[in-house]
């Protein structure tokens, strides 16, 4: 038998080698880069995700009222780059494994995630705030004489001037601001 009848034989006989999507559903990998989605309660509101980001696919604007910003992100011109996930501080960005985006260009600007993201108050001094998220703040206030509770209610400065009191008590000085 010719070599290729062989072939055409063994082909037919072990069926299609592909996913028969979108009659099933396709195989997806554990790591696939898909949707990018925001979980709103770990965002800091820093911007570093949209300074990374190729597609200009994030926006962060405040409101005029500074009572919190508004977070967008645009999926049509998402890269699926994983830049943001990777720069975010605080795991507040991800991919998930949503691979289903395939839309019409008239749909383009449905395909988009918006969140308004609302600004707390400092404890100290009444700022805006974003709060830290407790698991960041453990990491980063690990020898603080600070309680961890005071400070994800605390702005920067408010922090660095609860340490400085602290640090001037525990070693019994007083904590000069000039
Ligand atoms: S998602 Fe992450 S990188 Fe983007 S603004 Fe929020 S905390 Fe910053
Ligand atoms: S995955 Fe890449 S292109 Fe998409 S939003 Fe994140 S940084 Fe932008």
């Amino acid at each position: 038998m010719p070599r290729f009848l062989k072939i055409l034989v063994r082909n037919l006989l072990k069926g299609p080698a592909t996913d028969p999507f979108p009659f099933q559903e396709a195989f997806t990998p554990d790591r696939l880069r898909g949707r990018v989605v925001l979980n709103p309660d770990l965002c800091l509101g820093c911007g570093i995700c949209r300074h990374v980001c190729p597609g200009e696919a994030i926006r962060l604007e405040p409101d005029e009222g500074r009572t919190g910003y508004s977070f967008s992100i645009w999926h049509n011109t998402c890269a699926l780059c994983g830049s943001c996930r990777h720069f975010c501080p605080t795991g507040a960005i991800t991919l998930n494994a949503d691979w289903h985006g395939a839309h019409p260009q008239t749909d383009k600007y449905r395909h988009a995630e918006h969140h308004f993201v609302p600004y707390l108050r400092c404890a100290g001094c009444g700022a805006p705030l974003r709060p830290l998220p407790p698991g960041i703040a453990a990491r980063l206030y690990a020898h603080s004489p600070l309680d961890m509770t005071q400070v994800v209610k605390l702005c920067p400065d408010c922090r660095l001037t609860a340490t400085a009191k602290r640090e001037g008590e525990r070693y019994g000085t007083t904590a000069n601001p000039g």
